[in-house]
């Protein structure tokens, strides 16, 4: 058995070589937590052996982001400053490798000025749109994973101390990204390959609409926009390197065309938005667009979430997750969005990926013609559970049951 050092690298030599596909000469550039130093060392070490030409840091810290939006002068949060903007077009026009360790405090910013939040955001969407469109295109690799921080892994095991909360978090993680086993590359590869086989059936049947129902009160139709396509697992750059952006990932997933979801999303899992958690929520959904919600804590953030252009009140993602799930059976609830989508089916409000044959070569206004969401932001929530059913219709009017009891039909 491998100890947990060796499986640190092993983690990091994974996000590198699977979850960028870095090539010799490519330049990567790592966001992470200050807390998250040794790992962030760990990956560029397996960076710079994988052959990268540089690795560039880009550093967060909850705490400073906290005072930041406590104590700065109140215009500052109407402005990006130009040397970021600068730094993730540079790069992303090049097709560096992009890495993003995403280990929030899940209420880091709890009790902060929410005025000051949505400016923010709206803010950087404005100034990141061209960067923000090449990944969704994914003109650049890019990864998203997460380490245990303090922070983060006391609020999912409040009753440890420290150092148990850490070590804990360290195993479901490394478990979850099949690295535990001491094969992460070839065990990931596998997995990867079995997230696929859904992916095909799926694109089989170019389902022209799916239904969703379940007992905590989602009842939701939507459809599929024409020639859309599912995906799930290892993707392909524009540049045709292969990558996984997200590591874990459990799920397969395509768009809803913009204007077609009728009913109510009930979410099964509390969202860690923004540096808040918005608990006990639902969505009513008319001709595609949000037309009412509730949440039991959190609602004012919600809201908020909605309202940062026009497209965040409408639907960018479905994504089938089997309730059978790994990090689903762990039934730890991770308050950490890259885990608890991946232990549930989910939507995500805002921008849609472009999942559709050919998208490459259509412009804005053709993609639009096929139902495509636009926004400044994409935010996933969980709808998933034990019972939750999905009956697809096919375009010769076939219903096939794609979901029963939370879990793939076929
Ligand atoms: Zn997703
Ligand atoms: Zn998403």
């Amino acid at each position: 058995m491998k100890n947990i050092e060796d499986l640190k690298k092993d983690y990091a030599d994974l996000l590198v070589r699977a979850g960028l596909g870095i090539q010799k000469g490519q330049r990567m550039l790592i966001t992470s937590p200050v807390e998250c130093a040794d790992f962030a060392r760990l990956c560029a070490k397996a960076a710079y052996d994988a052959g990268a030409r540089e690795v560039i840091l880009r550093w967060r810290d909850d705490e400073l982001t906290r005072m930041k939006y406590l104590y700065a002068e109140n215009d500052v949060f109407d402005g990006v400053n130009s040397w970021d903007v600068d730094l993730l077009d540079t790069l992303s026009k090049e097709g560096a490798g992009f890495l993003s360790i995403y280990a929030e405090d899940p209420e880091s910013l709890k009790g902060v000025d929410p005025d000051r939040i949505m400016r923010a955001q709206i803010a950087s969407g404005k100034a990141l749109a061209d960067y923000r469109a090449r990944q969704m295109r994914n003109d650049c690799p890019w990864c998203v994973c997460s380490i245990p921080t303090a922070a983060w892994a006391k609020a999912v095991f409040p009753e440890m101390d420290e150092a148990d909360a850490m070590a804990r978090l360290w195993d479901e993680i490394l478990s979850a990204c099949r690295v535990s086993g001491g094969n992460a590359l070839a065990d990931w590869k596998a997995h990867s390959d079995e997230l696929q086989h859904h992916v095909e059936i799926l694109n089989k049947y170019n389902f022209k609409s799916l239904r969703y129902k379940n007992s905590a009160g989602t009842d939701v139709t939507l459809e599929l926009p024409e020639g859309h396509f599912w995906a799930g697992g290892e993707e392909k750059s524009t540049s045709g390197i292969k990558f996984s952006a997200n590591i874990p990932t459990e799920e397969v997933f395509t768009l809803p065309k913009k204007d077609s979801i009728n009913g109510r999303l009930v979410a099964t899992k509390p969202l860690s938005h923004n540096g808040t958690l918005i608990e006990g929520f639902w969505f009513d959904v008319r001709d595609g667009k949000i037309v009412d919600l509730h949440a039991d804590k959190g609602e004012d953030i919600l809201r908020d979430a909605i309202s940062v252009d026009e497209g965040a009140s409408y639907f960018g993602e479905v994504a089938l997750v089997p309730y059978d799930s790994p990090i689903s059976n762990s039934g730890i609830l991770f308050l950490n969005t890259l885990f608890d989508e991946n232990a549930s089916c989910h939507f995500a409000f805002g921008e849609a990926y472009p999942n559709i044959y050919g998208s490459e070569n259509m412009t804005e206004e053709e993609l639009k013609e096929r139902g495509v969401n636009f926004s400044m932001t994409h935010v996933d929530f969980m709808v998933g559970s034990r019972d939750l059913e999905i009956t697809g219709t096919t375009h010769d009017g076939e219903e096939v049951p794609v979901f029963l009891n939370g879990n793939f039909a076929f």
